[in-house]
């Protein structure tokens, strides 16, 4: 069969709208997932348990109430609060007052003025 806006040779499975390019009639592709794994659950159990078979996994987890959460997006209240503090430490910048630092040694106490020093500032 031979599409009448562009020409192109309509084989089985091509696709059938045309905007008038040959490329527009690419072919469809199907994909089968198998049922096969083979993995060892530990969560939740106190004994590892093996799993071949993915609905067989499927089947335990809702017999027994679990469930997979895939989410965690790394934002947290307590993340964003360490990265911003990591961030004040690599560029300095910092919308706080810097504390006054106390360094002990056994010699002494360091002078606010050495503690820069030794800090690289
Ligand atoms: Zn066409």
């Amino acid at each position: 069969m031979t599409c009448q806006k562009c020409g192109a040779e309509l084989k089985i499975g091509a696709f059938p709208f045309c905007k008038g390019r040959q490329s527009d009639h690419g072919e469809g592709f199907a994909y089968v997932h198998g049922d096969e794994c083979d993995f060892v659950q530990t969560n939740g159990l106190r004994h590892p348990r093996r799993f071949r078979s993915k609905q067989e996994w499927d089947l335990w987890r809702k017999q027994n109430h679990y469930e997979v959460k895939h989410k965690w997006d790394g934002t947290d209240r307590q993340t964003m609060e360490n990265v911003r503090i990591l961030m004040e430490r690599a560029f300095g910048q910092s919308s706080e007052p810097e504390p006054d630092m106390h360094i002990s040694t056994y010699t002494g106490e360091l002078t606010p003025q050495e503690a820069a020093k030794y800090a690289g500032k």
